[in-house]
């Protein structure tokens, strides 16, 4: 290590990672993709692959245990990372959890973090075949890596969206943002005011969506059905500027995108208004709704047309045309990723 310091914030974190991982190249002939998507990719056979996921979650940045059920967390850290799996047109298939615990956790706590653990393998029909437990002392930390499999030919990667090619996302978006926003508020209603109960009236749907993501299996096992392959896709985990840029840069593509077609729930809208925040915003840029974002060949367009699922948001140009942001007057906007992160500081 040499004695220069410098601030992980002047990398960000796509950028860390680049840099701490730019030395290691790929050695062994079965990975046939290893850093960059949102799986790993494991040559299984001549036909098949396995999908190889992991996601961390932190009490404190990604969770707070005030307004967040410990059920609720177990099952939405299984979720997360099973919608990776999803997004690379895979089928999950086990799980391994690890969890940091400090002592002020009864063994009850974790019974309920195990249940939540517990009902999302019977939903997502996944084994949990392992993971490690160790004493933390800042608070909660769950580890979980996901394993799936795929067809070697029916993998989609973020590197494969063409010039013309329709982008699509499925359900709606800016909804676990809002619902963060809700809880927020009566925490700190609570902590002013310990007596007064939570006001979360009518925002039962975006706060679902908060605390109790789901990973869209269902709709990987549509797109079979449909006999649909997309030439790309992601999942809606940082918001969905940042996911559109991740596609565009790995596919070496521009895009339109356009405000008018952005899938945005009349409740999310609503209580965006309430906040004094633009929904447009809170759907390009809140993070966390798990849906996903995939491109099709235009020839695919008649059979998935009409899904109630799926919005058509924008294409996919030359890269030299730019990455563009049509707001409702028309006007072109160079599409930003303000991020997750970021977002408080608009
Ligand atoms: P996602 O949001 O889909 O979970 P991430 O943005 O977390 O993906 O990660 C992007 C890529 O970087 C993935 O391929 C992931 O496996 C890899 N990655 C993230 N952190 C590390 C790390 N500390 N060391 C090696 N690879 C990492
Ligand atoms: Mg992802």
């Amino acid at each position: 290590m040499s004695n220069k310091s410098t601030n992980i914030e002047e990398l960000g974190e796509f950028g860390l990672i680049d840099h701490l991982t730019k030395k290691f190249s790929i050695q062994q002939k079965s990975t046939l993709l290893g850093i960059g998507d949102d799986a790993a990719v494991i040559e299984l056979s001549h036909d098949e692959v396995q999908l190889v996921s992991t996601d961390m979650l932190v009490e404190g940045i990604h969770f707070n245990l005030m307004y967040m059920p410990l059920k609720h967390l177990g099952y939405k850290a299984v979720a997360v990372n099973v919608s990776d799996i999803c997004a690379m047109n895979g089928i999950p298939e086990q799980i391994t959890v690890s969890i940091g615990v400090s002592s002020k956790f009864p063994v009850e706590a974790l019974e309920e973090l195990y249940e939540g653990i517990h009902a999302a393998c019977e939903n997502y029909k996944i084994d949990l075949i392992g993971g490690d437990t160790t004493a933390s002392f800042s608070g909660l930390i769950i580890s979980i890596t996901a394993i799936g499999r795929g067809k070697k030919d029916q993998i989609t990667y973020r590197s494969g969206a063409k010039e013309y090619d329709l982008l699509c996302v499925t359900g709606d978006l800016g909804g676990a943002y809002m619902g963060l926003q809700v809880l927020e508020r009566e925490k700190e209603v609570f902590k002013a005011n310990p007596n007064i109960q939570p006001d979360l009236d009518g925002h039962d749907y975006i706060i679902e969506k908060q605390l109790k993501p789901e990973a869209r299996l269902d709709f990987i096992q549509y797109l079979k059905e449909l006999e649909i392959v997309p030439t790309s896709m992601i999942d809606v985990s940082d918001g969905l500027a940042s996911e559109i840029l991740h596609i565009c840069k790995a596919s070496k593509v521009g895009c339109h995108i356009y405000d008018e077609k952005l899938p945005i729930d009349a409740k999310t809208s609503m209580t965006a208004i309430d906040f004094n925040l633009d929904p447009t915003t809170c759907a390009l840029n809140g993070g966390e709704d798990y849906e996903l974002l995939f491109t099709i060949d235009q020839k695919d367009f008649d059979k998935i047309k009409g899904n109630p699922h799926v919005s058509f948001i924008g294409h996919m140009t030359n890269e030299q045309d730019g990455k563009y942001f049509i707001d409702k007057s028309g006007s072109a906007i160079t599409l930003k990723a303000q991020g997750w992160n970021h977002f408080d500081e608009q």
